[in-house]
């Protein structure tokens, strides 16, 4: 038996023993995982800096504060959310009662990115071992000492029955999705997903898929455009645009591009320095090959700030390119990095049109006063979630379900979505034995009329 089919054959005898089932067993998990995040605090944004180059504060708000916040919802609901859902009886089942039992799937499988990698990876265990489930994580090869770490405290912290790590590349996450589980949550790329997604269909096990796309920022011309350059900025450039629902590319309408490309440029100084270089708190790229990646598409269209690049550094300056066509390579795929092109349209109804023949993208913002206008564009146009007026706000709500459609994947959690993500709804009938109702037995004419 290798390492990983004795890790999910242990955890499958722990959930048949029903230790994670009760209540009491769940708020202590929960609690353990605050604990550890508590204590862990320091050596955690260190990890994320060390592989990311991630500024204390950055770390702390996207990646560990986040968690807090989902942990406390998690505990002050739990018990409420446990408890089944009565629900009404047809005259058809008079007498009997009719309720929803909440239960857990079993054992779990979670596999992480490394863009947020404490919050991707841990995120997800909330939900699962708060509706009773057994959780095996995967997090990414790529952010080597987050994973590690993460390792490590799982380890001091939990009994491998019920929660352990398994580190390892896309060998380990392959022989792992080999395995039958009762549930997979994977956070990547829309290939791998794909991948994730053939696999579990052997086991017919149910998916969550958190994948990316290409997050259109649309400035319509009646935008507060100091604000909403501002926000884009922000909501581009945090995490060194390596964020899954960061605006990919600015669509803008043409009267208002040039006036918005200044406030811009002044955005990008005023939060990153003359010279990005010398900001230390700039999140570095993860990878030579996502670096490579990135600068080839500089190539194209015209630079209207930033553009250079240190590879011995794995730094890319915010940047922003004009002059840049649907058909170029920047367009052709998710950027995942500081790099924001440029298109514009003439009016809202050929954008729209334009933005229907792409693929459903996992956020979409719009930005612009008049109320019917964004109520045409956030009904007419399909995407995962996202912002009027604003970037990446809407998934710091935990009432707010965060999760893609079509390619930008399937499911959704945070909040009562996570317990409900990882919960099956088994509905039961308790029927009563004090009378029966002959209508539905054969030659009964009675029930056809009832019914
Ligand atoms: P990735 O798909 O390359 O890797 C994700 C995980 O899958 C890693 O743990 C990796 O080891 C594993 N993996 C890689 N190749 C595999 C294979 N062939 N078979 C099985 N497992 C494999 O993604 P990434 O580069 O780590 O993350 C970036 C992508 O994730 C972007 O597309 C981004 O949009 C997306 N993302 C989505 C969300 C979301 O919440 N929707 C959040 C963060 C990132």
């Amino acid at each position: 038996m290798s390492i990983i089919q004795k890790a999910v054959a242990d955890q499958r005898e722990f959930f048949r023993q029903g230790h994670t089932k009760p209540y009491e067993f769940r708020m202590n998990q929960l609690k353990k995982l605050k604990k550890m995040l508590k204590k862990w605090e320091p050596a955690i944004l260190e990890a994320v800096h060390t592989d990311l180059n991630k500024s204390e504060y950055e770390a702390f708000a996207t990646e560990v504060g986040f968690l807090y916040s989902e942990l406390d919802d998690h505990i002050k609901h739990l018990e409420e959310w446990m408890e089944p859902i009565y629900v009404k009886t047809p005259i058809t089942h008079k007498g009997s009662k009719n309720y929803i039992i909440k239960e857990p799937y079993g054992n779990v499988l979670v596999i992480a990115p490394w863009n947020y990698p404490i919050n991707l990876a841990l995120a997800p265990i909330i939900g699962a071992i708060a509706a009773g489930n057994t959780v095996i994580l995967k997090p990414s090869e790529l952010t080597p000492n987050v994973s590690a770490l993460l390792e490590e405290i799982i380890a001091e912290t939990f009994e491998p029955g019920l929660l352990t790590v398994l580190e390892g590349g896309k060998e380990t996450s392959q022989e792992l999705l080999d395995q039958r589980f009762d549930y997979i949550f994977f956070t990547g790329s829309i290939p791998v997903g794909k991948i994730v997604m053939e696999k579990a269909s052997r086991h017919l096990t149910p998916v969550t898929l958190e994948l990316g796309g290409k997050s259109p920022a649309i400035v319509h011309k009646d935008a507060k455009l100091d604000l909403a350059a501002k926000r884009i900025v922000w909501g581009k450039f945090t995490n060194a645009g390596q964020t899954c629902i960061a605006p990919d590319y600015l669509f803008v309408h043409e009267d208002v591009k040039d006036k918005l490309l200044v406030k811009i440029k002044k955005h990008i100084q005023s939060m990153y320095g003359k010279d990005p270089f010398e900001n230390t708190d700039f999140t570095s790229i993860v990878s030579s090959s996502h670096f490579d990646r990135l600068t080839g598409f500089l190539d194209n269209g015209e630079i209207v700030t930033g553009g250079r690049s240190k590879r011995e550094r794995l730094r890319i300056e915010p940047t922003v390119m004009d002059d840049i066509g649907w058909d170029d390579p920047v367009m052709g795929e998710e950027i995942f990095g500081p790099i924001l092109p440029v298109l514009t349209y003439e009016n809202l109804s050929d954008a729209v049109e334009t933005l229907q023949d792409q693929e459903k993208p996992l956020a979409l913002y719009y930005f612009g006063k008049n109320e019917k206008d964004q109520k045409y564009v956030t009904e007419t146009l399909s995407f995962g979630g996202g912002c009027i007026n604003d970037t990446l706000y809407h998934i710091a709500n935990p009432h707010l379900p965060f999760g893609g459609v079509g390619s930008s994947g399937m499911g959704a959690y945070h909040g009562k979505a996570s317990f409900n993500t990882f919960t099956h709804q088994k509905s039961i009938t308790r029927q009563t034995t004090k009378f029966d109702y002959s209508f539905r037995y054969p030659g009964s004419k009675a029930g056809l009329k009832i019914i």
